[in-house]
């Protein structure tokens, strides 16, 4: 099976009821080898409405949908694919409000969805980057226009290195004309960027940044070849190097988040940089395409308790008036 669609409406026709779509995640999930999800024994029996266990102490039923983002929720499948549809493939995003317009939910119930999906979407095993490796850090979120003007914060970076609480530092690492990993952080300093550094850049690759003094840790070791491209004095290439692609990246990530989401909040952003790392990631390939690598990496749950663990944060995230169907 090979899903070839070019349209949300090519989509729905392709997935035309719940039976296609099972099969369908059947095989995107298990590539013709259905394994029990709480045991890892292989070639389970099927049952009437789905596998039976063939380990004799295990010997649990379960269907498809066990284990995966999709688990015990009530809405279809076709629909679930829809969505997974629309947010792979929109360049900047899709708000939950327009999700609830589009497929008769309601705004809530969208929300939900939408952040399973950036669970699906978020890269459980980030590779490391390597080669040209360019490193930047911005800052994301907060309504400046709804503070008292002494109250707004200083344009960059701010002396401690957050600036003054109303926006979120994010840190970003990219592969020159590659791939990007994003971090969201709660501090600017030179150790969070050496941990981050750390974990998802290749020793001897070189560094590219701009002329922010944090990073002049990186020309005091052997570990990486440092460039600098100072802004600050007009310069935005320095013998062939740069710093566009990350920058490119950062311009998405916001357009996104000020033109569709409107308003995200702290304590959900890394799944907004998560889903919108997943699109810029595979941007060579097509929508279909994405679309399926998406499906494959339908393994993990994440339950609503959980998403909203800390609670009152989470109002300020695409303002919600909707009830939950799960
Ligand atoms: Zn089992």
């Amino acid at each position: 099976m090979e899903a070839n669609f070019k349209t949300l409406p090519e989509c729905l026709d392709y997935f035309s009821d719940e039976e296609v779509c099972r099969q369908y995640l059947e095989h995107q999930r298990w590539g013709g080898t259905p394994a029990c999800p709480f045991c890892g024994v292989i070639n389970p029996y099927r049952t009437n409405r789905g596998f039976k266990c063939r380990d004799k102490q295990c010997g649990k039923k379960f269907s498809v949908t066990v284990g995966t983002v999709y688990e015990n929720s009530k809405i279809s499948l076709r629909l679930w694919f829809a969505v997974i549809y629309l947010c792979t493939s929109s360049k900047k995003g899709i708000s939950s409000h327009q999700v609830g317009r589009q497929l008769g939910v309601t705004q809530k119930t969208a929300w939900f969805l939408l952040h399973r999906v950036r669970e699906m979407l978020r890269d459980k095993a980030p590779q490391m980057l390597k080669g040209i490796v360019q490193v930047d850090e911005t800052y994301v979120g907060g309504l400046e226009r709804n503070k008292h003007l002494n109250k707004r914060a200083a344009k960059g970076r701010g002396e401690s290195g957050k600036a003054n609480d109303t926006k979120t530092p994010v840190f970003g690492i990219a592969e020159t004309g590659g791939k990007v990993v994003v971090k969201v952080s709660d501090w600017v300093t030179k150790k969070e960027a050496q941990e981050i550094i750390k974990r998802h850049v290749e020793d001897k690759s070189t560094m590219v940044t701009d002329g922010y003094s944090m990073y002049a840790f990186l020309s005091k070791k052997n570990q990486f070849k440092h460039v600098v491209v100072d802004h600050s004095h007009g310069q935005y290439v320095n013998g062939g190097f740069h710093t566009n692609s990350i920058e490119n990246f950062w311009s998405l990530l916001k357009r996104g988040i000020i033109g569709i989401f409107h308003q995200v909040s702290p304590w959900h952003l890394q799944r907004y940089c998560d889903e919108f790392a997943a699109r810029f990631n595979s941007r060579k390939i097509s929508d279909a395409d994405r679309f399926e690598l998406s499906i494959k990496n339908s393994n993990g749950r994440l339950k609503y308790n959980d998403l909203i663990a800390q609670g009152k944060e989470s109002k300020g995230d695409e303002p919600d008036n909707g009830i939950l169907i799960e």
